[in-house]
């Protein structure tokens, strides 16, 4: 029989990104013994990437700023498709969640009195983003670990052990969850199976409590900011859990990514570097943008070049650059400016800030992008343009949840989900430096509900034997077809379908086409194998993870078929407007056996306080007649 290490918690966090660490220090604040599970080395996750800084109304550089106005540029940037409730409780708390860092030790850039530092981002109407230089995710992670540090250090002196309460595994990946079907109220969480990456032996956690926090979906894609372990696991572990996705169809294609050279195309160039002034310009030298601002944004952009220079010193007279409009709005811009002609040798446009700001501005506000391109390009970013093009960023779509207490909705008990992961909170298209903030807020109330459904059990669900079998069965089986697909290949063939035919632009035969390609992927996954053995055997780790990008590609390709019309980060060539009818629908996506199902939903309705902070004129922009009615209704 196959050895396998068995562990018990109350809560079981997979992912130690932002939204895993949040959610582990409160699920141990509330005194449950909490594990801490991940893929990469601890401290290697997505948001330790993160440069440009967390968005939270603190009202520091401009105090008109408040939830209120968060809240209404949330809605804005995700094209008023967003859950109403998780934007407002993001809107409200992230101040909180951004201060609570400071007394883990966080130490965020200041203004000149002493305060928080804040800087400006597409879509955000005032300064909005707490940062440390450009690297603010690794600021957020280095705190959120210390705190977890210092928790253990009073495990160890109240229990004599470091780890009596709060576990990192680390280099440990997470195949399957494990349900337990007995009781009377259907299935519920009981526990978590995967192996060590390292050795290859496999680990079986037994815990009630499960909170999914795996971040994206990159790696389906080609060109991407995203690294080797975005393959959609915890989304996919929750289909299979019986959970449901939604927004799907909503992946950002962040407008600035490195182009040149071909091997480090698709790492990105932070938004950072316009919100401080960088341009874009096409091959004509032309800053294109001012041709690209849509008619729902046009009241709060600049017109002319003149009117967006003086922005970035006297903001409450003049309106923004159009290169701060949302990434979604930018990324389609590039890709027209360069199917015109108007693009680079390297296929992307010019972005300028050697022109904007003197060489040692650059380097003190943007060390990190000053070295990136430096050390990869060869390109001295304070006194040439860097060549950028959109990469696949980020995914809206996630696991859909119930907005209060991240548990996920479906047909599972014991499961919450937070941060990349999950759905809903940034509707069609996520504002930059929302995440971050979303991170913190929807990590915390994710542990704290997990131990609050763990204190609430009267009984702890248990581990099926069979079921620990099946997930060793299926663990093995690549190992056992040495001869069979190979994984490499067929990941080069997924991100050459997803790219071409699901990327930044659809249209519906190419997207009836990707569907046809992935079925027949599906088919040739279910045969892939690896050679050698399990010991640090990375071939076999893509063969696994191949199972869980497959089955969320067809989720996304499906919900990009269905939805037919262009908003946030789906953009449909033949339906290239705005549909009303459409946004009142969120495309949700479960499994029936191993097939990707689809249901339309309505959209909850925007509370009444909630929908008269925005004008009429602005609302009929978005709403259907019906909901124009609706809201007529509630003022008089
Ligand atoms: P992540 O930080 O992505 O962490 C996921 C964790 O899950 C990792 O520990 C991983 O190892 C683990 N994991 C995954 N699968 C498994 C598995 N099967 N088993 C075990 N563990 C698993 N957002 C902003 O708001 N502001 C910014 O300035 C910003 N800049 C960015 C720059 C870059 C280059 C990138 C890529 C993203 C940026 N973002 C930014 C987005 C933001 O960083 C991410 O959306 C966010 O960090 C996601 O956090 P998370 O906690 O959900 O997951």
């Amino acid at each position: 029989t196959t050895r396998i290490e068995r562990h018990h918690y109350d809560v079981v966090v997979i992912g130690a990104g932002g939204a895993g660490l949040r959610a582990a220090i409160e699920a141990r604040l509330a005194g449950k013994r909490t594990a801490i599970i991940s893929k990469s080395l601890f401290g290697k996750a997505h948001t330790v990437m993160a440069e440009g800084g967390a968005a939270a109304a603190m009202g520091n550089v401009n105090s008109r700023d408040n939830w209120q106005v968060h809240f209404r540029d949330t809605m804005r940037g995700g094209k008023f498709l967003n859950n109403f409730r998780m934007a407002e409780l993001h809107a409200k708390e992230s101040p909180q969640r951004i201060w609570e860092l400071e007394t883990y030790g966080a130490l965020f850039d200041r203004t000149k009195d002493g305060k928080i530092s804040q800087r400006n981002f597409g879509g955000h109407e005032y300064p909005r983003l707490a940062h440390v230089g450009d690297r603010t995710g690794l600021e957020l992670i280095r705190t959120l670990q210390q705190k977890i540090v210092s928790l253990q250090q009073e495990d160890k002196r109240e229990h004599g052990d470091y780890e009596a309460r709060i576990k990192v595994f680390a280099e440990t990946t997470i195949t399957e969850l494990l349900l337990d079907s007995s009781g009377p109220d259907g299935p519920r969480i009981a526990g978590a199976f995967g192996y060590y990456r390292e050795s290859g032996e496999f680990v079986l956690f037994e815990a009630p409590a499960v909170v999914l926090a795996t971040g994206g979906v990159g790696k389906s894609y080609k060109v991407t900011s995203n690294s080797w372990e975005y393959t959609g696991d915890g989304h996919a572990l929750a289909l299979r859990a019986g959970a449901t996705l939604i927004n799907m169809e909503f992946l950002q294609f962040h407008p600035t990514g490195m182009v040149w050279p071909p091997s480090v195309k698709g790492i990105l160039v932070t938004e950072s570097v316009r919100g401080d002034g960088g341009v874009l310009k096409n091959s004509d030298g032309k800053r294109f943008m001012f041709d690209y601002v849509p008619d729902v944004f046009r009241k709060q952009y600049a017109e002319t070049e003149e009117e967006a220079d003086r922005w970035y010193s006297d903001p409450d007279n003049n309106r923004r650059p159009p290169e701060l409009l949302p990434r979604d709005e930018v990324a389609r811009a590039i890709n027209s400016e360069v199917k015109a002609g108007r693009g680079t040798p390297a296929g992307g446009v010019y972005l300028d800030i050697a022109s904007r700001l003197p060489a040692e501005e650059v380097k003190r506000r943007l060390p990190s992008m000053y070295h990136q391109f430096k050390e990869l390009a060869d390109v001295d970013i304070t006194k040439q343009p860097m060549e950028v093009g959109p990469t696949c960023h980020y995914v809206m779509g996630g696991v859909e949840v119930e907005p209060d207490t991240a548990a996920a909705h479906g047909h599972v008990r014991g499961l919450f989900a937070a941060g990349e992961v999950s759905g809903g909170m940034h509707g069609s298209n996520r504002l930059g430096g929302n995440s971050l903030s979303d991170l913190l807020v929807f990590g915390r109330r994710a542990g704290g509900h997990a131990a609050a459904y763990a204190d609430g059990l009267a009984s702890r669900p248990k581990v099926a034997a069979t079921d620990v079998a099946a997930s060793v069965d299926r663990a093995l089986a690549p190992l056992e077809r040495p001869d069979g697909e190979n994984p490499y290949k067929l990941q080069q063939d997924l991100q050459a379908v997803m790219g071409d035919l699901v990327g930044i632009i659809r249209r519906k035969g190419e997207l009836e086409d990707a569907l046809v390609r992935l079925a027949d992927l599906r088919e040739r996954v279910a045969k892939v194998g690896a050679t050698g053995g399990r010991r640090y055997n990375p071939g076999w780790h893509l063969a696994l993870d191949l199972r869980n990008m497959l089955v969320v590609s067809e989720c996304t390709a499906k919900a990009a078929l269905e939805r037919e019309e262009s908003r946030g980060g789906h953009t449909r060539e033949d339906f290239p407007k705005m549909a009303p009818d459409w946004r009142m629908v969120n495309l949700v996506c479960s499994l029936d056996g191993d097939k990707v199902r689809l249901e339309h939903k309505p959209l909850p309705k925007m509370r009444a306080e909630l929908i008269q902070l925005f004008d009429r004129t602005e609302l009929a922009k978005y709403l259907t007649e019906d909901e124009l009615a609706d809201f007529d209704a509630l003022s008089e």
